[in-house]
C-alpha cells in the first residue's frame, strides 16, 4: 500500500528494500516502472492530471528528497526515509552487473549517455550497457524501436519530469523491457559532467542546496519547493 503524499502514492522503503523490489521486478514478467518523485514533481502532478496518473499508476515510487519526507511528517504518515533515484539506480546497476542483465542509457545532451556507459562499465564489472540514445528526438516510436531491436532488460530514461514518466508510461511496453526507470539528471552525474553533493550534504538533507550553490540558474525553479511543507500543512489542518 502506498502512501499518499498530497495526491501521490509513495512506498514507504529503505533504499535496500527499494533495490529488492526493483530487482524483483527486473527478474519478472511483463513491463513495470519505476519513478522517483521529488517534490517538484508532487506540486506539478497537482496541477496535471495526466501526469498524477502515470506517477500512481507506477510499479514503484520512491520518494526522492528530504522535502517529500518532511511532508510526509508533516501530514502524520511518516515514511522510513529519503530513496535517491541515483542511488536506488546504483543498487540496481550493482544486481545487474551480477545477473548478466543488460541495461540501455537514454537521455541527456548527445554524448552523454555514452560517456555514462564507459564509465559504468570500468566501475560495475559484468555490468552490460546494449544501447544508448540521447534525450533530445522528435519521436518516440524510433527510440521505443531502437531500445526493443537492443534486447535490453532495464531502461534508465532521463528526459526530466514529467517528459520521461510521460514516455516510460506511452512507450515502456512496445520497448520491450521489463523494467524502466525514470531517473532524471543522473546520467550527467555517471558521465561526470554534474557532480553530486558531496556525502556529508547528502546525510544532512542538503543536497537540495549544494545544486542550488552549483547551479544557481535552478534558483526559481527551487523557491516554489517549500511550497509543498505548507501544502501539507495546509491538508494536515484541514483533516486530509
Ligand atoms: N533532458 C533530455 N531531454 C529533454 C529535456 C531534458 O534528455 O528534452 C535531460 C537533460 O539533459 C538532463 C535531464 O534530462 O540530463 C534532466 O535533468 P534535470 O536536472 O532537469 O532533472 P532532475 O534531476 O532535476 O529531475
Amino acid at each position: 500500500m502506498k502512501t499518499d503524499i498530497l495526491g501521490v502514492g509513495i512506498d514507504n522503503l529503505t533504499l535496500s528494500e527499494s533495490v529488492d523490489a526493483g530487482a524483483a521486478l527486473m527478474d519478472g514478467e511483463g513491463f513495470h516502472y519505476v519513478v522517483t518523485p521529488n517534490p517538484e514533481f508532487i506540486l506539478a502532478a497537482k496541477k496535471n492530471e495526466e501526469f498524477r496518473t502515470v506517477l500512481n499508476n507506477a510499479d514503484l515510487a520512491l520518494a526522492d528528497g528530504i522535502g517529500v519526507v518532511y511532508a510526509a511528517r508533516i501530514l502524520g504518515r511518516p515514511l522510513k526515509g529519503k530513496v535517491p533515484g541515483i542511488d536506488f539506480a546504483q543498487g540496481l546497476l550493482a544486481r545487474m552487473a551480477q545477473s548478466g542483465k543488460s541495461l540501455f542509457l537514454l537521455g541527456a545532451k548527445p554524448g552523454v549517455a555514452e560517456l555514462a556507459a564507459e564509465n559504468l562499465r570500468r566501475r560495475y564489472p559484468g555490468l552490460q550497457i546494449c544501447g544508448t540514445h540521447d534525450g533530445y528526438f522528435q519521436e518516440d516510436a524510433p527510440v521505443a524501436e531502437a531500445v526493443r531491436a537492443s534486447g535490453a532488460d532495464v531502461l534508465f530514461v532521463c528526459l526530466g519530469a514529467p517528459k520521461q514518466e510521460l514516455w516510460m508510461s506511452r512507450n515502456g511496453p512496445s520497448s520491450g523491457v521489463k523494467l524502466a526507470v525514470g531517473l532524471g539528471g543522473s546520467l550527467d552525474v555517471f558521465a561526470g559532467t554534474v557532480e553530486r553533493a558531496p556525502e556529508s550534504w547528502q546525510k544532512a538533507g542538503m543536497e537540495w542546496l549544494y545544486r542550488l550553490i552549483r547551479e544557481p540558474s535552478r534558483f526559481g525553479r527551487m523557491a516554489r519547493l517549500p511550497l509543498i511543507l505548507t501544502d501539507a500543512l495546509a491538508a494536515r489542518l484541514g483533516g486530509k
